[in-house]
Order: C-alpha cells, then structure tokens, then sequence
C-alpha cells in the first residue's frame, strides 16, 4: 500500500512517518510540508534521523496525492479542507485527524466523502473512542437533574479550544441526550454568567506544559457525580490508530467514516433508549 504524508515535519508527521516507515505492508511515497518550511527539499527517511529514503519533501500536495493509495493528513484545518478536494480529484482515501475544522471545511470533506473514503476522527486512540460510546450511554440513561461538563488539558503548543476531542464528546453526550450539541453548548464562564441552565453542555479548556491530552466528562446531580476520564501519556496512541485508519481505508467504498468503523466497535446497539 503506497501512503503518503501531509504535513510530514509535525508532532504527529514525524510520529506517522516512523510508524509507516517499519509498517508490514506500507510503502511511505511522498510526504508535504507547508510553504517556507525549513524541511523543504531535505530526505523524507533522514528527517527522523533515519536512512535516507530518496523522496524529496515537497510542497505541493498534488503529486502526493497522485501517488499514494492513502493520504494520512494532520495538518491545519484550511490545508486539510483542500486535501480533501483533491483526494476527490485523485481517487485517494484520506485519513485525517485535523482538528478545529470550520463548517466550510467540513462541508468540503463531506462532499469528497462522496468520492472517495475519508475516515475523520478528532482523536484516533483506542481509549478516547471507548469512552465516546460510554458518554453517549450514560448520556442517554440520565436526565437534565444530572448537569454535564467537559473538561480537558493540553500541551501549550496547542492552538485550537476546546479541543476537538472535548467537542466529540460533548457531541458523545448531546447524542445520549437526544438534543443538538449546538443548542445547549456553553463554551467557557467568564464574569457575572448567572446560574447555570438546565440542560447546558459546559466545556473548558486548560493549557500548560507537555500534557498530551486530559479529557473527563462530569456527570453532576444533587449529591453525587459521575466522571468519566481518559489520560493520554503519549502521542504514540494517536499514531497506532491512524496507521490502523490507514490500513483499513484502502480499498474501501467512498464514503465519511469514523475511528469507530475502523475499530469495529459500537456499544450503542447494546442499550436501546430507555431500555436501562
Ligand atoms: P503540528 O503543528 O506539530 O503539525 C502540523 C504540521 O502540518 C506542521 O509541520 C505544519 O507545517 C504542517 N502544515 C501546515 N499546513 C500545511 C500544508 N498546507 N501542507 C503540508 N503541511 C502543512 O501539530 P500536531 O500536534 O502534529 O497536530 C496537527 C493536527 O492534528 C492538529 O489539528 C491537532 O489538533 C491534531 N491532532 C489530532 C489527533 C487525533 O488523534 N486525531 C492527535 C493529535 C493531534
């Protein structure tokens, strides 16, 4: 399988491209890089200290995209929106794990789905994707009595907040609840914000140090509460699961899917609404 890479010189590129380099099976043909990056026309083996590989880092994504069965893409969200158009262009499946995609961008991805298979995931680790489903379960058992906040702590590097894990979650939740996350969403407290409303989705995001990525979803009623929390300590989870996205995206009928469908789990056909 001939995959390529986007954003090649990131936290999560350099990751992929280790990961890629020793996968059974893969063949890596070409990673990108933005315009001015100093990575520009150095070897793509040698950028992660290893032996030189003979392809040449490039900023252009079309010859990429061209050459590779499979794009794995954790770039920026308006360079990932216009990978997707090409993907469309090209016939290459497209993994990617950008997050703080616009609903532009997301319209873009959405209609390159109908072309080729795209599978978008705001968090790729095992455990993230598990909770997803259990959020959504103890979402659907609860009732407004029980007020829900999502909490998360990243790295100081990072640029986007809430994290799109924090909103997949939330999303988790508001599923559970039956209601549109967009209606009951609050995004942070500042100031004199009043009690807070029945029904309200809560999030807040803290920054410091090299934290990889907290999320605790809080389940709070009179007298008790319920959290559910994923620790990730290394990247590497992150990375184990795009190369499993990678591999399953080859050959697959277009369409838009999730890690879920890669990891073939889904609690949710367990519990039926109300059946608890
Ligand atoms: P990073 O800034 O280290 O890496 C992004 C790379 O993309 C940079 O090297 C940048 O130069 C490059 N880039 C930007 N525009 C480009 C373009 N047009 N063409 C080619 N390359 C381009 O960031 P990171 O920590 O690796 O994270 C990247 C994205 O992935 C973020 O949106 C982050 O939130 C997300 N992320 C997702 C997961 C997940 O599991 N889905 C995990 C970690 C990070």
């Amino acid at each position: 399988m001939r995959v390529g890479i986007a954003g090649c010189a990131g936290r999560m590129g350099q990751m992929l491209l280790k990961l890629l380099i020793t996968a059974p099976g893969v063949l890596v043909v070409g990673g990108t890089e933005r315009r001015g990056s100093h990575v520009l026309g150095r070897d793509l083996g040698a950028l992660v200290g290893g032996e030189p590989l003979g392809i040449i880092i490039g900023e252009n994504p079309e010859p990429l995209f061209e050459q590779a069965d499979v794009v794995v893409d954790f770039t920026s969200p308006a360079a990932t929106a216009s990978h997707a158009t090409l993907a469309a262009k090209t016939g290459t499946a497209h993994v990617i794990g950008t997050t703080g995609l616009d609903n532009d961008q997301m319209g873009a991805i959405s209609r390159a789905a109908q072309r080729v298979p795209i599978v978008l995931a705001a968090n790729m680790s095992l455990g993230v994707n598990l909770i997803e489903q259990v959020v959504e379960e103890v979402s659907r058992i609860l009732d407004t009595d029980w007020d829900i906040e999502v909490v998360e702590m990243h790295h100081r590097h990072k640029v986007d907040a809430p994290s799109g894990t924090a909103l997949a979650l939330g999303e988790a939740a508001a599923k559970g609840r039956g209601v549109q996350l967009r209606r009951v969403s609050r995004r942070g407290r500042d100031g004199q914000v009043g009690p807070r409303v029945k029904g309200e989705i809560g999030f807040s995001a803290i920054r410091g140090g090299d934290v990889v990525g907290d999320h605790t979803v809080i389940f709070a009623a009179d007298g008790e509460r319920i959290e559910v929390t994923h620790k990730a300590s290394s990247r590497e989870i992150f990375g184990r699961g795009a190369v499993k996205a990678v591999l399953w995206a080859a050959g697959k009928r277009p369409g838009l899917y999730s890690m879920k469908d890669v990891l073939g789990f889904n609690l949710g056909s367990a519990a039926q609404p109300g059946g608890a």
